[in-house]
């Protein structure tokens, strides 16, 4: 077996805090900022593997969400086909969270102890239990790329004094996460190395920082999170129904103290303007459901700002969702086409319109990527945030 290396990240070209730069990944090299479909149950909602691979989008990685594909169809299902890659077809960088997030977001179906999180499942009711230990487990046994440690995330809204707790204990959860982990990697319990022939490393863990707006409380997660030691940080908790003031703040504070060296995630945000305003404060690595989510519900995402398709305007138009967009959809369909197959309820209207999100979203990365190493991220930023805001997005 050669030498593993969970992950290797090189910053290459800076403009002020934004970063651009390479994740290299046992599965491939993915080019920093980046956006990650989120591919909930072991699938992207509305997309093809082949359409993510195509030039169109050129996904270089997803996530996958251990809550649900723990629940169903369960790990001996997918430990069986030799990891999450092979279960669902995808040879790219697979990233999947701890779960915290998903239990957390149960609210009163969960009780929460030092041990970890009891909770119902949705699936069939059945009482569950959900640890940093058993978090470790399911995620080795999917094989992923990249791994998340076991969190508990604070409401927006929460006290100092609630939030304190509630850091402390992500805190103590981030180091059983990592004794854990490091168990299985040397038990070789990790399922994506074990059955895959030729992958140069092992995976990584990532760390997540907690404290929700409080500043002084996500210093010290921060802090707490650097000195256990991951191959990447997040931040996370944000975008929880805090003010967006809120969330630029702490990213702005936070990012700089998190390691130069490692690849920094901004969980679960955002907007089109959110990512290129948290690149500009120093974030790496971004997911969210909103272009598959909104796709799914007749929402377009344009260099212009919002489009409802479902609106009667587009009766008669011939224009593509987004004149300046070049993806497949664009090319070929009509917003009238596009609000005839929504208004009469065929599925290709959420798949023609999250293809073309998920191209939207990529796409904008595209170009932050390319205007940080060419210096002119500056004015990417300011053209980019003008357009969408005069069209209120
Ligand atoms: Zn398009």
């Amino acid at each position: 077996m050669t030498q593993a290396f969970p992950i290797k990240f090189e910053v290459e070209a800076t403009a002020g805090e934004a970063r651009a730069g390479r994740l290299i990944t046992r599965r491939g090299v993915i080019e920093t900022p980046v956006f990650m479909p989120v591919g909930t149950a072991g699938t992207v909602k509305g997309i093809r593997f082949e359409e993510l691979e195509s030039d169109d989008l050129d996904a270089k990685i997803i996530l996958g969400n251990t809550y649900h594909l723990w629940l169903r169809p369960g790990i001996e299902v997918i430990k069986s086909a030799g990891g999450l890659h092979r279960f669902i077809g995808w040879d790219r960088a697979l990233l999947t969270d701890s779960g915290g997030f998903q239990v957390w977001s149960l609210g009163a179906l969960r009780k929460i102890s030092e041990e970890g999180t009891e909770f119902r499942s949705h699936v069939d009711g059945s009482l569950r239990f959900l640890s940093p230990e058993v978090s470790m487990e399911v995620q080795a046994a999917l094989g992923s790329d990249i791994v998340m440690v076991f969190d508990e995330c604070a409401p927006g809204e929460a006290s100092h004094e609630e939030t304190e707790r509630s850091m402390n204990l992500t805190a103590r959860w981030a180091q059983r996460s990592k004794t854990a982990f490091d168990r299985m990697q040397s038990e070789d319990a990790d399922t994506g190395r074990r059955d895959a022939e030729g992958l140069s490393g092992s995976q990584a863990l990532f760390g997540i920082i907690q404290g929700a707006g409080h500043l002084d409380l996500r210093r010290i997660s921060a802090e707490k999170t650097v000195n256990i030691g991951f191959d990447g940080y997040a931040i996370g908790g944000l975008s929880v129904g805090e003010e967006k003031s809120v969330m630029f703040e702490v990213i702005e504070d936070i990012a700089p103290r998190m390691p130069k060296n490692a690849p920094r995630y901004l969980m679960g945000v955002g907007t089109p303007t959110d990512l290129v305003e948290a690149v500009a404060r120093g974030v790496d690595m971004f997911d969210c459901v909103l272009p598959t989510r909104n796709g799914r519900t007749g929402q377009a995402f344009t260099s212009c700002g919002k489009l409802n398709i479902k609106n009667a305007r587009w009766i008669n138009d011939q224009r593509p969702l987004d004149e300046s967009c070049r993806c497949s959809v664009c090319r070929r369909h009509s917003r009238a086409y596009l609000r005839h197959l929504y208004i009469a309820g065929e599925m290709l209207a959420s798949i023609l319109l999250t293809h073309h999100n998920l191209a939207f979203f990529l796409d904008t990365m595209r170009g932050v990527r390319q205007s940080i190493r060419s210096g002119d991220f500056p004015k990417f930023r300011r053209e980019f945030t003008e357009r969408l805001d005069a069209n209120g997005e």
